[in-house]
């Protein structure tokens, strides 16, 4: 597979998009926006729609609430596995529509 990122930020916009975030993850995610762990899970988080863990929280217009208006990552340096490892170890059946940067290099 071919891949370069356009840092477009498509693939943080997507509707019911899903990013899971284990303990770990959000205790660096919260060390480095600078929050107490609790308010993190509190005011960053909700609850995964099977229920099993957390999830970011996510914009009314569906993005990603991480996703900076120009389009990149506020968490960049410690964004979750899920974000880091797309598309690399992982894409889903529409990830060519959605990310422009696939088929490309
Ligand atoms: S954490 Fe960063 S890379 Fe992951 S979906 Fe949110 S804005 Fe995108
Ligand atoms: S949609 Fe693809 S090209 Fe755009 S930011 Fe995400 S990975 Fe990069």
């Amino acid at each position: 597979m071919s891949f370069v990122c356009r840092q477009c930020g498509a693939c943080c916009r997507i509707k019911n998009g899903i990013v899971r975030v284990s303990d770990e993850e959000i205790k660096r995610i919260a060390a480095f926006v600078g929050m107490e762990e609790s308010d993190f899970i509190e005011r960053e988080t909700e609850l995964a729609p099977d229920r099993r863990g957390l999830i970011l929280h996510s914009r009314a217009d569906g993005a990603c609430a991480f996703l900076t208006p120009d389009g990149l990552c506020r968490i960049h340096p410690v964004k979750p596995d899920k974000c880091r490892t797309f598309p690399h170890e992982w894409t889903n059946p529409d990830s060519a529509t959605i990310c422009p940067g696939l088929g490309e290099g």
